[in-house]
């Protein structure tokens, strides 16, 4: 089958019979849902852009399994150029959504699981490779996008999955069958999940012997018996149920979308399973699905910070500041964090090395130092975006006043007027294009688009102290000791 279309993708959607609630009722059409469809909006471009002869080189490539060309997104990497691709094609996403665009997390997840299934296999004599395999061969005939779902709800932090109060605060297998498992548990702020049209869960912390029935893998689609999600409400998301508000919301067309996903006794059929209780593999999944989404933050969060940058230097422009010089430096301070985290994505991409089954894993250590980078520098930027735009980011009347014919002046001005008036920007700009720049960074800085650029930079792809774990593990002290002992004449 072809690459769908953008359109093509969203009618697919409809098709599905995907539960989704909000504010305590099911949404029947959540398609069009104005809270709902940015994010929808988001995934459709990775749809679009595969469709352009300008990204074809990026976003479209030969698959290793059947030769057919398929969306990078359901690509399994096949050299540290299709990771550098990678990257390249997550940065293009941001700058042109300014948003989470969902569909990397499948892509981490089907690589991942990938390399994980063949080295079980390899231990035990399952066939959790194969089913693997033919899974993604039909995500990848059917340009599927699928959700990789990995964080559990967790209950108390010190206990393991097995020691819980609650079974459920970790996905678990309830009923072993003849013809496969039935599942139960959820997982948390699970981006794009209403969006996909399949999910892949995993494990998301390692297990023990005892946490033999929480070590499972499989995959199954969004509308699965059993299965149903609880969108995750976002700051000032209601602004988008505003009627004809456009400007007020910042980034109409396009947002993120995270929701609690719960599996209520789902049965997965054996060829969709692809771990099912050999314990010590639920860490090396976990390690390589968070690697490569700490890479990924080294290009997704960079577009979406090229954008910020420019609706920067564009409030700076409006204001009548750009030639300042303080204002100059702002913008190349923030140049340079985010070219920094580009250089994170870049470097652990091109050191990155073949796994056991034949695809590219990325160097854990610099995706990791990656990712911690990013749970700092975006705070950074957007501190100077808030700096240089100034306070009316967050002061400005709403853009019903801005187009108010109530008359309020001694010479019949209308509110609409006195806005006007008051909020001009330097001659040849217009008011509405200075609202719509400092709306947009209001957006990015502290509205809806902040969960994808703060919070998101933060704790996706695993908070910053399971970066420092990591970082700890792979960071060779004994070997850095040995090389001073060395110089420094120590036996
Ligand atoms: Fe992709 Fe970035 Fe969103 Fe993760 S946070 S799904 S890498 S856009
Ligand atoms: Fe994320």
């Amino acid at each position: 089958m072809a690459l769908m279309t953008a359109q093509e993708y969203i009618e697919s959607l409809r098709k599905l019979k995907t539960r989704v609630y909000m504010f305590g009722e099911e949404i029947e059409n959540w398609v069009d849902h104005p809270m709902i469809r940015p994010s929808i909006n988001c995934v459709a471009m990775t749809y679009a852009l595969a469709q352009d002869p300008q990204y074809a080189d990026l976003m479209t490539v030969k698959s290793s399994l059947t030769g057919h060309t398929v969306n990078r997104f359901t690509h399994l990497h096949q050299s540290t150029e299709d990771l550098i691709n990678k990257v390249k094609m997550q940065r293009l996403l941001g700058q042109k959504t300014a948003s989470c665009f969902q569909r990397c997390v499948g892509m981490d997840a089907f690589n991942a699981v990938f390399s994980s299934t063949y080295e079980i296999d390899e231990k035990y004599g399952t066939h959790y490779h194969e089913n693997f395999k033919n899974f993604i061969t039909m995500v990848q005939d059917n340009d599927l996008t699928v959700d990789g779902a990995m964080t559990d709800p967790k209950g108390d932090r010190s206990k393991a999955p097995s020691q819980q109060a609650d079974p459920d605060m970790y996905v678990h297998v309830v009923e072993r069958r003849e013809d496969g498992i039935v599942v139960c548990g959820a997982k948390c702020h699970q981006t794009g999940s209403i969006n996909s049209h399949w999910h892949i869960f995993m494990p998301t912390i390692s297990m023990g012997e005892a946490d033999k029935d929480w070590a499972v893998s499989f995959a199954c689609p969004t509308d699965a018996e059993g299965m149903y999600m609880i969108y995750g409400r976002q700051s000032c998301d209601t602004r988008k149920l505003e009627e004809g508000a456009s400007i007020d919301v910042g980034n109409a067309k396009f947002g993120g979308q995270e929701a609690l996903v719960v599996l209520d006794h789902v049965f997965i059929p054996n060829e969709y399973i692809f771990l099912n209780g050999e314990y010590e593999f639920a860490g090396m999944i976990v390690e390589r699905f968070a690697g490569y989404h700490r890479q990924s933050y080294g290009g997704c969060k960079v577009g979406v910070g090229d954008v910020v940058i420019g609706a920067t230097a564009l409030a700076a422009e409006y204001n009548g500041v750009e030639k300042a010089s303080a204002v100059k430096d702002k913008l190349i301070e923030m140049t340079h964090l985010n070219e920094t985290l580009y250089c994170c994505g870049i470097a652990c991409s091109s050191q990155g090395f073949k796994t056991k089954a034949g695809n590219y894993q990325i160097d854990l250590l610099l995706a990791n130092v990656c990712k911690q980078n990013v749970t700092r520098f975006p705070y950074e930027i957007v501190r100077l975006a808030e700096d240089v735009a100034g306070g009316l980011m967050v002061t400005m009347p709403s853009q019903k006043d801005f187009e108010s014919d109530t008359v309020v002046g001694r010479n019949g001005e209308t509110i609409g007027d006195i806005c006007k008036k008051f909020f001009a920007a330097r001659e040849g700009v217009s008011t509405e294009d200075r609202q719509r720049v400092m709306r947009f960074l209001e957006n990015m800085c502290l509205g809806a688009a902040a969960v994808g650029y703060r919070t998101e930079s933060m704790h996706g792809a695993g908070s910053p102290q399971a970066q420092r774990i990591m970082i700890a593990r792979q960071g060779n002290i004994q070997g850095k000791k040995q090389l001073a002992k060395d110089i420094a004449g120590i036996q």
